[in-house]
């Protein structure tokens, strides 16, 4: 886990001001983000009788939540209604083991405990769910599905936050905090129109998504070179405001450099998002390094954040997805092994590919490339053409024995490349957030690195760390970045509002 020391630079800045010159306070509690953590706080702040002004940077809310498919929970009314029998103990138990109990185990128990009263709560705000299924194979059945994805939920907690009466301002950018004489918070600085105001208030939230754009702590953090080796996905203006904020009010650093990694093929503003040949591309085919060698089971395909990992070690070139004429025959006439989202699933025939290949090769992108031969392929990869001969030689042979001595792949995925075409596409390690960043306590109230209170200080979604300890969990809690949000933000507001309340505080 980082240490917040020599960070607290730039940006944002705690700005003190002497004690009577922040006008009184019209919000109890100021949110700064409008995220799916910023909406569930702010909207529990105000259930719980605080006034709550919620401030967004963007000109609409949501933030990557607008993206959401399903969000993680367990025990919920409709997992009984179906007999999943899976409960809190199991899902913390697996959650914890994958993270190696690096993580804040308190905190993930009340947000997985939590998890199905959010669930509750959402669907009597009108958000609705189609079902609870698997997003991985194997997997206990937690991920509940959002009728209308993300956008539909974001729309759903802003309109039931207004009607309660909380003031969402957008285009209102949260620069720095206020503090009096004695370093406690008094309000936050914000920018409208081009113009800084200060705004007094009893507890600041913070949830304003992590640092996904931020190049310099992805680098620092990552040794990653954002947009050049590392691509982003989905996220706009994520450059780390409420977690400077938060250090520089003293709070402690965790879990800085966890990303929310997968692997994408092809690669390329030329390719659509989601199109058939994507849908191709992400199969447990053959897969090879930027030498042209082999460099894992592919079946791990069908679970985002090993792909991610798996890639994340190819820091300079691209690793690549190979596949066939034979190939491509069995995706458009048996279909997809994996699915992609829960739009294209397992099972779903290709009936476009034929055409929707030819005409992205025909682009001519160095992203996707095909040839009639293996030797002429590598050539179009600039990769040595007798080394990824020896590959897919290698590959074939396992194909025929149904056993691959290499990784040990499911034999049922061990289908050979025979030609006459061969196609090979870049794969890209994209991440879809950050997961770290402040050090919360198990109220959500944010820490310093001795685990001391910073009064009125709260902190839910992305920018928390401690939670995740090297890579997110997918397997068996896919979903769960959401859900911590929801969950994170719904006890960040509970306790921001009852603190407001504390008699005798500042
Ligand atoms: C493509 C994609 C698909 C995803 N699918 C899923 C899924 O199916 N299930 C799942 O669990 N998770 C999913 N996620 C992850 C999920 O979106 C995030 O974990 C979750 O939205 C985090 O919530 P948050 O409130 O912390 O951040 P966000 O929802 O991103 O909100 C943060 C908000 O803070 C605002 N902000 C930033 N700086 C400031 C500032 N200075 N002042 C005021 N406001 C500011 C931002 O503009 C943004 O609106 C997905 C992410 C992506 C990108």
């Amino acid at each position: 886990m980082t240490s917040s020391a020599g960070r607290r630079t730039g940006g944002n800045a705690a700005h003190r001001v002497p004690d009577g010159a922040v006008s009184a306070a019209r919000a109890d509690v100021i949110v700064m983000g409008g995220g799916c953590a910023g909406l569930a706080a702010a909207l529990a702040a105000r259930e719980a009788g605080a006034r709550v002004i919620l401030l967004e940077k963007r000109r609409s809310l949501g933030g990557t939540a607008n993206f959401i498919q399903g969000v993680f929970a367990v025990e919920s009314e409709m997992q009984k209604r179906d007999y999943i029998a899976y409960s809190c103990e199991e899902a913390l138990r697996s959650f914890m083991e994958y993270n190696h109990w690096l993580g804040n185990a308190a905190l993930a128990r009340v947000l997985i405990d939590r998890s199905a009263g959010t669930i509750a709560w959402l669907q009597d705000l009108g958000v609705e769910f189609t079902g609870v299924t698997i997003n991985m194979p194997d997997a206990p059945r937690t991920y509940h599905v959002l009728k209308g994805a993300g956008r539909g939920m974001v729309r759903a907690l802003a309109r039931a936050a207004r009607a309660r009466g909380v003031d969402i301002r957008t285009s209102s950018p949260v620069v720095g905090a206020l503090t009096g004489d004695d370093g406690l918070l008094r309000g936050v600085r914000v920018k409208t129109a081009g113009r800084a105001a200060d705004l007094p208030c009893g507890a600041l939230i913070i949830a304003s998504g992590g640092y996904a754009n931020n190049k310099e702590w992805i680098k620092e953090y990552t040794g990653f070179d954002l947009d050049e080796n590392l691509f982003s996905v989905g996220n706009v203006g994520k450059t780390g405001d409420g977690i400077r904020l938060a250090w520089e009010m003293g709070a402690g650093a965790e879990g800085m450099g966890v990303l929310q990694l997968l692997r994408v093929s092809p690669w390329g503003r030329e390719f659509p998002f989601m199109s058939s040949v994507e849908a191709a591309c992400i199969q447990p085919v053959l897969w090879v390094d930027p030498q042209g060698r082999r460099f894992c089971d592919e079946g791990i395909a069908f679970y985002d954040t090993s792909t991610g990992n798996a890639t994340k070690r190819f820091r300079y070139g691209c690793t690549w997805t190979v596949f066939d004429d034979n190939l491509k025959r069995h995706f458009i006439e048996e279909g997809l092994d994996r699915g992609m989202t829960q739009r294209i699933l397992p099972g779903h025939r290709l009936h476009d590919l034929d055409e929707v290949l030819k005409r992205l090769v025909a682009l001519g992108s160095p992203g996707l490339v095909s040839a009639d031969s293996v030797e002429g392929l590598a050539v179009k990869m600039q990769v040595d053409p007798t080394v990824l001969a020896a590959t897919v030689a290698e590959y074939n042979r396992a194909c025929e024995k149904g056993h691959d001595p290499l990784f040990g792949k499911d034999p049922k995925y061990l289908r050979p490349l025979r030609g006459p075409m061969f196609y090979a596409a870049q794969a890209r390690t994209v991440f879809l957030g950050t997961l770290g960043g402040i050090r919360v306590g198990a109220r959500c109230e944010v820490v310093d690195e001795m685990d001391r209170v910073l009064s009125g200080l709260y902190a839910a979604g992305n920018d928390v760390g401690g939670l995740h300890a090297e890579s997110y969990s997918m397997r068996d809690t896919s979903g769960i970045a959401s859900t911590f949000a929801l969950v994170g933000g719904r006890i960040a507001g509970e306790n921001s509002a009852a603190y407001v309340k504390t008699p005798g505080r500042v």
